[in-house]
């Protein structure tokens, strides 16, 4: 016997049309690309937002085409958010930090037929203009300015497309399981692939991290998220924010510490999210000119592992909760989230902080589980490690444009982490089967370092490991055997340049006598990560 409730779709249009109806008043700050301050309101965004969506379907886009993004964190990136989606469009959201060769490979890979783009990432874009097929229409995001028609002879403008537009317009039915988003993940070899997220899953990923257990998002908070739209669609905030109607605070391009210190303290915030080398320069930042942070109340920190000492001065200094999470691309992203439970509250505030360390327990909507190398679960002792599978309503299938199915024949997704899981079910992340360096919250991939090394004349052998970094948590270090006596570390590292972002660049070069591998021949990264692990820091950095 079936039940006899109303089924309604889980999509996201229904969001903002929720936030509209019943948040309507509240605000949307927003600090827009030349630093200016915009207030607009959930009412307006929404009602911006089905606009773009008519003036989208005006312009010829059909069902299920992708509409890309390269943006920082602003309304308008949040009105293309709803507008795109709601409307049964893909957003697919480029990080403008990949090598224009990456982000050449993900549009064409995508086949974006229209980028919207912030005016800091035309040149990135008029880079690539002619490589680019797909892409009949490149939007500026914001009012007319000829002056930049001059990089960008095509370019349109935002305000003046949304004017062709129709306000009445109503978003169209369609399934809960359509397509709604599109990330790409780079990984450490190969090209980036696409995680294609759903409506449902969206939806389900918006209930569980605004629970009280999760992110505790609500109508109450004042909410920044420094975790660009870009990454994993800003951890799924906006679309959390606007079921429950949040105020938001949107912060541009303004990601430095003093930056954020002000914004934080100027708009009240009371509930920030972002990755560790965000809150160390905000902490930085903070100590330099005596800033209290009165207003915040939690910050989330995820992407990778937050410092113990990082907990112990948010709470310390400013009186404010750290809540770790741990996700993915492939997990849209929140797979586990750091409360404690109400036992925990009896312990010792050192025992309490212990605890708070590890990488959480997941919401209810997934389930992680640690397996050995005969696909074995493992233990939850607190210290055996296993590799981190995890599986749930909002966890990646298979890859955009790939037949493969990611799943096990179990039904889990191998994470690539190694992790140990407690008997309360809190997880540990311990190592990444991998070995990609995270710089700052974004990824290094040793491989294509050591790629680059091999052919440097003068150099034998080469290795790449993640050296630990005060401030970007973790940098590339080249480790290096010489065939020729007389090349230096300059010389290595001029070799690097215009071959991959500057960024990416290793931060130093350490000569060795021998690299050590395994009998097949793998370069054994722990015994090199035991040894040079702590190089930079020796060096000062
Ligand atoms: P991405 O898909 O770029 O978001 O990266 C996902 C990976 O980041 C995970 O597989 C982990 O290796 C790492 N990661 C994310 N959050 C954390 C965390 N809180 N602690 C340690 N590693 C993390």
């Amino acid at each position: 016997m079936l039940g006899q409730m109303m089924t309604m779709p889980l999509t996201i249009n229904s969001l903002v049309d929720h936030a509209a109806r019943y948040h309507g008043d509240a605000e949307i700050t927003s600090v827009d690309t030349d630093r200016s301050i915009t207030r607009t309101t959930w009412r307006e965004v929404a009602g911006r937002s089905r606009k773009l969506a008519s003036a989208l379907s005006n312009a010829g886009m059909n069902h299920g085409d992708r509409c890309a993004t390269i943006a920082w964190n602003n309304y308008r990136h949040l009105e293309v958010y709803f507008g795109v989606s709601g409307s049964g469009l893909v957003c697919h959201t480029i990080n403008p930090r990949l090598f224009p060769d990456q982000v050449k490979y993900i549009i064409n890979h995508a086949a974006d037929r229209i980028i919207f783009i912030d005016a800091t990432f035309l040149p990135l874009i008029a880079g690539l203009k002619d490589e680019i097929p797909s892409v009949e229409r490149i939007i500026l995001m914001g009012p007319r300015d000829d002056t930049t028609l001059g990089q960008l002879p095509n370019l349109e403008f935002y305000e003046e497309f949304l004017e062709t537009g129709d306000t009445n317009y109503t978003w169209p039915e369609f399934d809960e399981n359509t397509a709604s988003s599109l990330c790409y993940t780079s990984g450490t070899t190969g090209n980036p692939k696409g995680v294609l997220y759903s409506h449902r899953s969206t939806l389900l990923h918006s209930l569980a991290v605004s629970l009280p257990d999760s992110l505790n998002i609500s109508a109450m908070e004042t909410v920044l998220p420094v975790v660009p739209m870009f990454h994993v669609n800003a951890w799924g905030v906006p679309y959390a924010s606007a079921m429950v109607g949040a105020r938001m605070v949107m912060p541009g391009p303004g990601l430095d510490g003093d930056s954020l210190v002000k914004l934080i303290e100027d708009e009240k915030i009371t509930l920030a999210l972002g990755v560790p080398t965000i809150w160390q320069m905000l902490l930085n930042s903070a100590d330099a000119s005596g800033a209290t942070l009165e207003s915040l109340k939690r910050t989330v920190v995820g992407g990778s592992a937050c410092p113990a000492a990082m907990i112990d001065k948010f709470r310390d200094q400013h009186g404010v909760e750290t809540i770790h999470a741990w996700g993915m691309t492939e997990t849209s992203p929140v797979g586990s989230v750091n409360k404690l439970l109400a036992k925990h509250l009896a312990l010792p505030v050192k025992e309490q902080n212990a605890l708070r360390t590890s990488q959480g327990r997941p919401p209810f909507g997934v389930e992680l589980e640690i397996f050995d190398a005969e696909s074995q679960p493992v233990e939850h002792d607190g210290v055996a490690y296993g590799d981190l599978h995890i599986r749930g309503h909002w966890v990646v299938s298979k890859y955009f444009g790939f037949d493969d199915s990611t799943t096990t024949k179990d039904g889990w997704f191998a994470t690539g982490d190694v992790a140990s899981i407690d008997a309360d079910g809190y997880m540990t992340i311990r190592d990444r089967s991998k070995d990609i360096i995270k710089s700052g919250g974004e990824w290094i991939s040793s491989v294509e370092l050591e790629g680059i090394a091999q052919g440097i004349s003068g150099l034998a052998d080469a290795a790449v490991i993640g050296a630990r970094h005060p401030k970007w948590d973790e940098r590339p270090v080249l480790i290096a055997v010489k065939s020729d006596g007389d090349i230096d570390e300059k010389t290595v590292l001029e070799a690097y340049k215009g071959k991959i972002a500057s960024w990416q660049i290793p931060d130093a070069v350490v000569f060795t006598d021998e690299i050590p591998r395994n009998p097949t021949g793998k370069v054994m990264k722990i015994v090199l990560r035991e040894k040079f692990a702590g190089v930079l820091e020796e060096r000062g950095a």
